[in-house]
């Protein structure tokens, strides 16, 4: 090519859940991230960050459109969706032609309308820029991958780790292979194969020995092979009731389908030989309190799963307060519950005022009753925090108003909007300090490893809730059987397998 490419960049990042939630609207992404037009280029970090330092790195020009991301939730409105999508397209066909489109998506956004969100987006990004042009485009390692994103992308790529610390260089693999194939250097050629597995987080960590980490690193090693471009795998976000989700893995091969179809088929067999070893171990709430008041010292995490925000629940959730008021009221604890009322209440009773809240569930009543509690209000904030690391490395996240309220030697942290955890920003921003705590309520299946690494112990909490560490608890309906976990053999089952047309 004889001038230097011209690359559109943006995207939609954001994952949701069908079972709970607060649903996400164009608020949620004003008060996370939402960068128009050049706005997007001032991006430092994350996958945005990556994409834009390998583009200039090369020698591109990226001409960018919108990017939002935001905390997980319900499903994103329609008129969020439609506003989102509208300005993205708008953009694209304003910056005229392009060599190349490179999409930062999650892979797990629905909308109220929408069962594929970023099927959709690519399906219409395809059509605007015609079949030429190449178009790849970033997912989580949760993304529910269909066979429209197949169909409508040349390179799709996932997240390496889990926890999520390869957004950056995922976001730079990502501009790389879209440069490699619009110089012709390449020709991509995409399989992705799925078995009807669904399970929770809690087994799905990338390091250690666990059946996920043995998975990636499998797929991984691939990529050492000539003529493979690259490989992904998939835990799909099971919090998601669509038709046909399920996990595997994803091979880019340079102009070899057989081969692709071939290797991601044996991933996603791989996968389902590992189910078992991804279903978690739990305890109810009050069998966790009482088996870490028999560990010596702290903190032990109660691993609230069930309440993931990061998985979309609304943080609403009490369970591990009841336990921890009813069995150990004295013990040092912290816990944060997402109750809007409570904070407004507590604002208005102010610093050091005793109140009497009915805390919990109000977001999201589907999935529990509140808990009385009576306490005094310790400290009052903004709720502004800023993250480091990750996904949204220096972005402020926003818990709205918040509030400190003791109740005997459990400290809440109240707060207004829910918030994607990542290493304990929320309890540090409040002066919160897990050192000191016996318990720890953490309300995510993984990055407590991260934040906590000095923890005791960590107890996974069978509790109700849109984000459950097994999805036996979950109702599907739209998902249809049979899948692993209600299935445990099914006969005949082959992967799925989708492929690029090539
Ligand atoms: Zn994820």
């Amino acid at each position: 090519m004889a001038s230097a490419p011209r690359i559109a960049v943006g995207g939609i990042l954001t994952e949701c859940n069908d079972f709970g939630g607060v649903p996400i609207d164009l608020e949620a992404f004003e008060r996370f991230e939402l960068r128009r037009g050049d706005e997007v280029l001032g991006a430092r970090s994350g996958v945005m960050g990556g994409m834009l330092d390998a583009l200039s790195g090369r020698g591109a020009t990226a001409a960018p459109l919108l990017f939002g991301s935001t905390s997980p939730g319900g499903p994103v409105t329609t008129e969020c969706y439609e506003a989102l999508r509208r300005e993205l397209l708008d953009r694209l066909r304003a910056v005229g032609p392009v060599d190349g489109v490179l999409l930062a998506l999650h892979g797990a956004a629905v909308a109220e309308t929408v069962d594929d969100v970023e099927g959709d987006l690519l399906e219409r990004v395809r059509g605007l820029v015609g079949p030429e042009v190449r178009v790849v485009a970033t997912l989580d390692l949760h993304a529910h991958v269909t066979g429209e994103m197949v169909r409508f992308a040349d390179g799709l790529l996932g997240w390496e780790t889990y926890p999520h610390v390869d957004t950056y260089t995922t976001g730079r693999r990502g501009a790389d292979l879209l440069l490699d194939a619009v110089s012709g250097s390449v020709r991509p050629c995409m399989a992705l194969a799925k078995v009807p597995v669904l399970t929770g987080a809690v087994n799905g960590s990338t390091e250690g020995d666990g059946p996920f980490a043995t998975l990636m690193r499998r797929a991984k090693a691939l990529e050492a092979r000539p003529g493979v471009l690259s490989t992904s795998m998939f835990l799909v976000n099971p919090f998601l009731d669509r038709p046909g989700m399920g996990s595997g893995g994803l091979v880019i091969t340079d102009g070899d389908p057989d081969t692709a179809r071939r290797e991601a088929a044996a991933l996603a067999a791989e996968y389902w030989e590992r189910r078992h070893d991804l279903e978690p171990e739990m305890s109810s709430p009050r069998d966790a309190v009482r088996a870490g008041l028999g560990i010596e010292g702290g903190p032990v995490l109660l691993l609230e799963t069930a309440d993931a925000c990061g998985g979309g629940a609304a943080g609403d959730g009490v369970a591990c307060v009841a336990a921890l008021i009813e069995l150990a009221p004295d013990a040092p604890s912290m816990a944060p519950v997402v109750d809007p009322d409570a904070a407004a209440a507590c604002h208005a009773a102010g610093a050091g005022a005793p109140v009497d809240l009915r805390l919990g569930h109000r977001v999201d009543p589907r999935w529990g009753e509140p808990v009385e509690i009576s306490g005094v209000v310790e400290t009052l904030g903004a709720g502004r925090f800023a993250y480091r690391g990750g996904i949204w490395e220096g972005t402020v996240g926003e818990m709205g108003p918040t509030a400190v309220v003791r109740a005997g030697g459990l400290r809440i942290l109240v707060s207004t909007h829910p918030t994607y955890e990542w290493q304990g920003e929320q309890f540090e921003s409040v002066g919160l300090d897990a050192d000191g705590a016996k318990f720890v309520v953490v309300k995510n299946p993984m990055n407590y490893r991260i934040a906590y690494p000095g923890a005791r112990a960590a107890i996974v909490v069978d509790s109700p809730g849109p984000t459950p560490a097994s999805c036996r608890a979950l109702p599907y309906v739209r998902m249809a059987r049979p899948f692993f976990p209600f299935d445990d053999d099914i006969k005949g089952l082959q992967p799925e397998v989708f492929a690029s047309s090539e």
